[in-house]
């Protein structure tokens, strides 16, 4: 049978070694540096845009959370971008945030700066409002708060001396601000991978080349197929194509609100075990509404509507005596005076701003109509570590009182006294405790709320310790309810299927936690309750020793630590400044789910690097194969350099590339987490590509023994027909490559039309060089016709057949 082959002139069974006087630098050496220049170059190319496009897209994150900056400005509170600041802004400081310039304090309550990202100093500096000596260093003033350190505690206001590069430490401030870009742990291996390949093919370079002497092949030429072989099964387009996998993942967590500050930590979260959450804003909305007043004698008024407005009316048994329902209005007053926050109706519509807990106090506020005819005097800001906070004020009668809220077992220790009806009785403590406790099985967050009056000095803190007389009389529970988020129980259940544990690190009471654990789905023993930041950091730690792979999620200043142990540290985008800087990524809508999507966006990069390794090392491998079967069988080398490097070009540059952009379809989170210890090279993806590899070998190896010894085919035209079984080869296999458990004929063609395009593209350009006459005789080709080309496509088929065999015969075991 003539298998539509082109019938041809003359054979010529063993190839003539050129002439000696040829040289080293032929003709086609010469070309073939200059193809794998372009084969750099294209890579390099490709390699520049991604990582500008990704570069401009991570400009477009750093806007977006870009730190926001609390001024005074026409007497109004205001959060302006910290670039807009100018010299003489009033600041004003909370607790986790960063300073965004040079500031004179001029106010000052427990406020304490971390300054040692710019002086190395690890201990927070207490700073205050008053002048310092003439002879104090300027960088060690305790009444300024310079650019770039952090508030670790209190409250601080003050004027703007300087700006950007004119501060104190302006340089240092910008060196930290700029952030690293790290490479990938997986990165780094494969790097290390591809110098351990390249050794082992220099070794087998010189083993070639040592029998090709002995076969009686001139030093030249054998320096240039050598080379031209070896630089062909390096796969150097590998680290390109898993930068451009990373960072398409990192754009597409980008837009489902995840930003990824470092490359790494897209692959990092993939393999997450563990996620240690916090609950309140993350796993709830922190929308918090006051639904509940309990009194002490267990009279309770209920209060309506939702979120930050006035609209909700209060509901309680009219029998009650006056006097009772005065103190609920008493209770409301004290929380809209204990309060940080605001909540004003303007221009049409609500706007609040402040801690979610004081925000619903001033909601409470207006719902019971009550108006703040006091004048504060100090204040204890509230700290999660307090847990309570405190204020004194000078009311209309001229009497100064102090009052606290917080978590009730804290605001109890400063109480002696409740009142019931109007008289003064003393305490029953553990009663309270049970009315608490309560109200939070029903998963309610309870504040309790205490006042002291009569206070014949002007209250000024701290001055005295609060708690060393208990005669607070106390006055009354207000339970918040805090809605869970819509979409988190079926994200939990998507980390259990996914193999991987959540646990719910809270501030709140552990009734609280269980009530709201029960209504996600997540188990008691994985809820810690009342955690201080420095057990949260014991809690990571321990997980840790156990071996997990942890993601932590935090917003506050002193969920750092914890943050920075962290496998993935998870920052809240609402959260404090220094929480951001010093997480991995951030999740700008603050919602657990998010972190899961995340999880499987992680999980589809790394399979899309199997993918592209699959691909490279398989063809690479082949080609090897193919040319120590020839040696061995004394047949003329299958293929020269222009011919190798026109195939490495095609299929290194071009297709690893392509298959970086698959949407990877596997069903990712119903597998379990994958041992960070696990190689890249598991059993399945090494038996892939070995049975590819050879597959693809003994086809194109057998097909150029009948080329060559039973058509008996002159060289050119046998080459001619090779090169091209082997681009066609590469272009079908890469099918198989697209998933290592799916059947090729089950992912859609559509899902990536950069695969398409450059399966098309380089068929196209094969065939428009086995076509032109001068083109063909450039490449050291021939020129055969279409339908021989057709007929070469044949013969691929059966690594498609094989690799289907092998994926269906997976999923019988
Ligand atoms: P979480 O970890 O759930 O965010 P927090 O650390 O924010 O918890 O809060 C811990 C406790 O502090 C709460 O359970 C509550 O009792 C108390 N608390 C929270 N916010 C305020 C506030 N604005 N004023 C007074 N006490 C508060
Ligand atoms: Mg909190």
């Amino acid at each position: 049978i003539s298998l539509g082959l082109d019938p041809h002139s003359k054979s010529v069974m063993n190839e003539k070694p050129r002439p000696k006087d040829e040289g080293i630098m032929t003709k086609d050496f010469i070309t073939g540096i200059g193809i794998e220049g372009l084969v750099i170059g294209i890579n390099t190319i490709i390699g520049t845009y991604q990582e500008w496009s990704s570069e401009k897209s991570a400009e477009k994150l750093q806007n977006m959370i870009k730190i926001k900056v609390k001024v005074l400005r026409d007497g109004n509170k205001k959060e302006i971008p910290s670039e807009d600041i100018v010299v003489g802004d009033i600041v004003i400081l909370e607790s986790g945030d960063k300073v965004p310039a040079d500031i004179r304090l001029i106010e000052t309550n427990n406020l304490s700066i971390d300054e040692s990202i710019l002086t190395g100093e690890s201990i927070p500096k207490n700073k205050n409002s008053e002048e310092n000596n003439q002879d104090v260093k300027v960088a060690d003033r305790t009444n300024i708060a310079y650019a770039g350190s952090v508030v670790t505690n209190g409250r601080g206001k003050g004027i703007v001396v300087a700006i950007g590069e004119e501060t104190e430490f302006g340089q240092v401030a910008d060196k930290v601000l700029t952030s690293e870009t790290a490479k990938s742990p997986l990165v780094i291996r494969m790097e290390k991978f591809t110098k351990q390949i390249s050794i082992g093919f220099i070794i087998l370079a010189s083993i070639l080349s040592i029998m090709l002497y002995l076969k009686g092949y001139h030093i030249g030429e054998i320096f240039e197929n050598v080379v031209a072989l070896t630089v062909s099964a390096i796969p150097e387009g590998l680290t390109i194509a898993m930068t451009i996998v990373l960072s398409i993942a990192s754009s597409k967590m980008a837009k489902k609100n995840v930003i990824v500050k470092k490359l790494n930590a897209v692959e990092s979260l993939g393999s997450c075990s563990v996620i240690a959450t916090d609950k309140t804003g993350t796993l709830t909305a922190n929308e918090q509404t006051a639904k509940k007043i309990l009194l002490p004698s267990g009279d309770s008024a209920y209060i309506r509507g939702v979120g930050y407005n006035d609209i909700g009316e209060i509901k309680y048994d009219e029998n009650l005596s006056d006097l009772t329902k005065q103190e609920f209005k008493e209770i409301a007053k004290l929380g809209m005076l204990n309060n940080e926050a605001t909540l004003k109706f303007e221009n049409g519509k609500w706007v609040h701003h402040g801690d979610a807990i004081d925000m619903a106090f001033l909601a409470l506020a207006y719902k019971m109509d009550v108006k703040k005819e006091e004048e504060i005097i100090d204040i204890i800001p509230y700290e999660s570590k307090l847990k309570y906070s405190a204020v004194s004020y000078k009311t209309k009668n001229e009497q100064y009182e102090i009052a606290i809220k917080g978590a009730p077992e804290k605001v109890l220790e400063f109480c002696g006294f409740v009142q019931v009806n109007g008289k003064i009785q003393h305490i029953d403590k553990e009663k309270i405790i049970n009315q608490s406790e309560e109200l939070s099985k029903e998963g309610y967050r309870v504040i309790a709320i205490a006042k002291k009056g009569n206070l014949g000095t002007v209250p000024k803190f701290p001055f005295v310790d609060l708690g060393s007389v208990p005669d607070f009389t106390f006055k009354g529970l207000v339970a918040f309810i805090d809605p869970v988020r819509q979409d988190v129980p079926d994200a939990i259940e998507m980390c259990h299927k996914a193999g991987i544990d959540v646990i719910m690190i809270t501030g709140d009471h552990i009734l609280t936690a269980n009530a709201i654990g029960k209504k996600l789905g997540i188990n008691n023993e994985n809820i810690y309750a009342r955690v201080t930041p420095m057990q949260k950091l014991d809690i990571v730690k321990k997980l840790q020793d156990k071996g997990e792979f942890v993601a932590v999620t935090g917003d506050g200043v002193n969920d750092s630590p914890a943050l920075k142990a962290a496998n993935i540290g998870v920052a809240m985008g609402s959260g404090t400044d220094i929480a951001k800087e010093t997480g991995s990524m951030i999740i700008t809508d603050d919602n657990f789910s998010t972190i899961v999507k995340g999880v499987e966006e992680g999980r589809r990069a790394y399979n899309n690097i199997r993918k592209v390794i699959y691909l490279l090392l398989s063809t690479g491998f082949s080609e090897i194969v193919l040319f120590v079967l020839s040696i061995i069988f004394n047949l003329p080398i299958p293929l020269i350099a222009i011919q190798l490097l026109w195939l490495n070009l095609i299929t290194n540059g071009i297709q690893g590339d392509a298959l970086a952009f698959e949407q990877d379809i596997e069903d990712v989170m119903s597998k379990k987490v994958r041992s960070n210890k696990e190689s890249v090279f598991n059993k399945l993806l090494i038996k892939e590509i070995l049975i590819s590899t050879f597959v693809m070998a003994i086809i194109e190896f057998i097909f150029y023994v009948y080329l060559i010894k039973v058509r008996n085919l002159d060289i050119t035209l046998a080459r001619t027909y090779m090169l091209t079984l082997m681009v066609f080869m590469e272009n079908i296999h890469i099918f198989n490559c697209r998933s290592e458990t799916i059947s090729c004929f089950k992912i859609p063609g559509l899902n990536n039309r950069f695969l398409i395009a450059s399966i098309i593209i380089t068929c196209l350009i094969q065939l428009f060089i086995i076509r032109i006459p001068v083109v063909a005789s450039f490449f050291g080709l021939t020129t055969i016709s279409v339908e021989s080309a057709g007929f070469l496509l044949l013969l691929t088929f059966p690594i498609i057949f094989v690799m289907e065999l092998f994926k269906r015969s997976l999923k019988k075991i």
